[in-house]
């Protein structure tokens, strides 16, 4: 198999799972009370397209072991073994939050994601949020923009002018109603009720 980052495919290939890819979210244990010194038990995972995957674990001195069956590069079933440290910060109304660290990065993190190098975060495993909400609103702030460039204005909440002198009735008119449209896209991403 490729190493990370030697050839774009291999990346590529990454960036494509990560709807699929199985994730694990710190605060998801602790509901489920996980997070508690010599606490030994298992769990399903589940991911988008309705797989599952029961993974053995303990919590133990702040590191969660986790074992459970995943496949190679070649789709052979292989045991896997991996251990993670928990960090907590104290929240200003007491309690704590718990953070994973990411093995490669160190930074504290609520969700790593199962590659073949383990448990990962996102940044580190270099997979895209492709149809999140994140993107989507990235993508909506873009054309919104992008449309009010055109009609001569250069932020996002002032008035759109009159027709400029120079562009026909036509093309002013078409601008309007697609930026009437992309401005409504991007209002109902940010408020989504
Ligand atoms: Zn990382």
């Amino acid at each position: 198999m490729a190493s990370r980052g030697s050839a774009g495919g291999h990346n590529i290939k990454r960036t494509a799972v990560v709807e699929n890819a199985w994730s694990l979210d710190v605060r998801q244990l602790q509901r489920n009370e996980f997070l508690e010194d010599g606490t030994w038990s298992n769990f399903r995972l589940a991911r988008g397209d309705s797989r599952s995957v029961v993974i053995a674990f303990s919590f133990v001195d702040e590191n969660l072991h986790l074992e459970f069956q995943s496949s190679d590069a070649s789709g052979r079933s292989v045991d896997m073994r991996t251990s993670i440290e928990v960090t907590r910060v104290a929240k200003p109304y007491g309690g704590s939050q718990p953070y994973f660290l990411c093995p490669e990065c160190t930074n504290r993190i609520l969700i790593l994601y199962f590659c073949t190098s383990g448990l990962i975060c996102r940044r580190c495993a270099n997979l895209a949020y492709t149809s999140t909400r994140e993107s989507k609103t990235d993508a909506a702030f873009r054309r919104v923009r992008a449309l009010r460039l055109t009609l001569g204005v250069h932020d996002l909440l002032s008035d759109v002018p009159q027709k400029p002198e120079n562009m026909r009735w036509r093309a002013y008119m078409r601008l309007r109603l697609k930026l009437g449209a992309a401005e409504q896209i991007l209002w109902s991403l940010l408020d989504p009720r």
